[in-house]
């Protein structure tokens, strides 16, 4: 069947978006682009007892940051509008009345402590504690109440719930596209609530109506949901919609760097990394979560780390644009296992993309930095600091915050380089060398200085290799940095100078 492909991410608002939950919306809308097809954003906030303030807002900041566009949704609307699954509530009803009248589902009026004994004394009996075709017939239901208490019962507006009559002994099979076919028996699954007696149905009954009633082509959703897809096959059935089942595609989870277990927020906590894409304040605890954004990584470099775990490309190539993910993405080549969170991967990525991207992008991003510290300093001028300093971090703050000597004169000098390089002669070399550095161009290049630096050594007598640190130090004062000749060039002649001249009255040699 060659069907529009309409792929929709469905993430209840319950709390921050983990980036486990960022790669489903990655996929999903890597298939829909790939096809020319449509990718929805639906929320699923019936269970109004999880909903949290703010967490819709952050969802889509963070499609937004990653540059995941929605089709439809929410605030692009659809033909499908509402996109939020309260808005909707008023329709699912008839889907679960209609099951009722074919003798598919039925109502329940247990309570609470009714249920909490059953599931006692199954245990007690060593079978399986659920609501399903064996037990359902002790308990208190249409199946089992006369039409007249039923009816009476709804008329008085007693607590019900609509629960799906699952038959014995069939077996629900389904092709997953990552997995291949999947079979169980409804033996193996229970009578689960579609609707509650307040007319609010569950996520298995909306997320199937609404899936149908939206044309989605592929439900491509993560592995903790597999569990719930042969429900959803039911539902299908049941419903009359079988030949409109979209296919489905579970992903694989994303695993602790360790391999075992669900990649939690705890483990970001424990190994450093962000399991968020954005930062996030628990609205009822005050706790703060970090994010990707915060921490400095590139949205380029999130994408890319995110759809390369679980999914792999025919070659080794590791760096994909957007586009090209686009391109070459396709659900066959995801990975039935789970995936291992890499946070040295992380950082690769990151530094891959720093590395790559036009310096004015990667002077944006670090523009706030600039003004923070007050730097008086234009655009080029941070731009040719970004290109010495950007082989050696992996974060675009990290090539000004590990740069400051292009904007700040050193306040102290490394002390093991003094105590190592210095001699009673060093301070006067030094300011000799001041002198002859005054004496070249403004403008002179990191190879005027080089030739200068040589033919001064020459003259004084001394090695080249010598000097060198002692240089650097005076400069910036660090024993380390960026590739010495661009730097000096690039910090400018007068401001060297007069700090060399400073630092030798600061640095005192001393025999130890
Ligand atoms: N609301 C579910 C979630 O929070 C959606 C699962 C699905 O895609 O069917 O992830």
């Amino acid at each position: 069947m060659n069907r529009p492909v309409r792929v929709r991410f469905a993430p209840s608002p319950t709390g921050p978006l983990h980036i486990g939950g960022v790669r489903t919306a990655l996929y999903n809308y890597l298939y829909a682009r790939k096809h020319k097809g449509t990718f929805i954003l639906r929320l699923e906030d019936t269970d109004q007892t999880r909903f949290v303030p703010g967490a819709e807002a952050y969802i889509k900041e963070s499609l937004s940051w990653l540059g995941i566009e929605i089709d439809e949704g929410p605030d692009q609307s659809g033909p499908h509008a509402p996109y939020r699954q309260s808005e909707r509530k008023p329709m699912y009803r008839q889907y679960a009345e209609q099951l009722i009248e074919k003798g598919l589902a039925y109502y329940a009026f247990d309570t609470s402590e009714e249920l909490e004994e059953m599931r006692k004394r199954l245990e007690a009996s060593n079978m399986q504690p659920a609501y399903d075709a064996v037990s359902r017939m002790s308990m208190k239901n249409s199946l089992t109440l006369s039409a007249d208490e039923v009816k009476e019962r709804l008329d008085r507006g007693d607590n019900y719930v609509i629960r799906i009559k699952l038959p014995r002994k069939e077996e629900v099979r389904f092709h997953d596209i990552i997995r291949g076919w999947v079979v169980v028996s409804t033996n193996q699954m229970d009578d689960k609530v579609l609707l509650k007696g307040d007319g609010m149905p569950t996520y298995h009954l909306a997320n199937v109506v609404d899936d149908y009633i939206m044309g989605i082509s592929h439900v491509i959703r993560g592995e903790e949901w597999l569990p719930s897809a042969p429900l959803h096959v039911m539902l299908y059935r049941f419903l009359g919609w079988e030949e409109a089942m979209p296919e489905f595609a579970h992903l694989p989870l994303l695993l602790k760097p360790e391999g075992n277990g669900k990649l939690s927020k705890r483990d970001g906590d424990r190994l450093g990394f962000p399991v968020f894409p954005l930062k996030w304040t628990d609205p009822k605890t005050g706790e703060l979560s970090s994010g990707y954004r915060e921490a400095g990584y590139f949205p380029e470099a999130v994408v890319n780390m995110l759809a390369l775990l679980g999914w792999h490309p025919s070659d080794n190539r590791e760096h994909f644009s957007l586009e090209e993910l686009i391109e070459a993405f396709t659900l066959e080549r995801v990975s039935k296992s789970g995936a291992k969170f890499d946070v040295q991967k992380a950082f690769w990525f990151n530094q891959q993309y720093l590395q790559r991207k036009p310096l004015s992008e990667v002077y944006e991003s670090v523009k706030d930095i600039i003004d923070e510290k007050g730097y008086d300093v234009c655009q080029e001028y941070v731009e040719g600091v970004i290109a010495m300093m950007r082989e050696k971090v992996q974060f675009a703050k990290d090539t000004i915050l590990q740069g400051t000597y292009f904007f700040e004169e050193p306040t102290q000098y490394d002390e093991t380089v003094i105590q190592k390089k210095w001699t009673s002669e060093t301070n006067a070399i030094i300011n000799r060398l001041a002198d002859v550095f005054g004496g070249i161009s403004e403008t002179a290049s990191a190879d005027e200085y080089e030739s200068a630096y040589k033919s001064f050594c020459e003259n004084e007598g001394i090695k080249p290799g010598s000097l060198l640190q002692p240089l650097r130090v005076v400069v910036s004062g660090e024993g380390v940095g960026a590739p010495i000749w661009e730097m000096i060039a690039h910090i400018g002649r007068d401001y060297i100078t007069e700090r060399m001249r400073k630092a030798t009255t600061k640095i005192s040699f001393s025999i130890a």
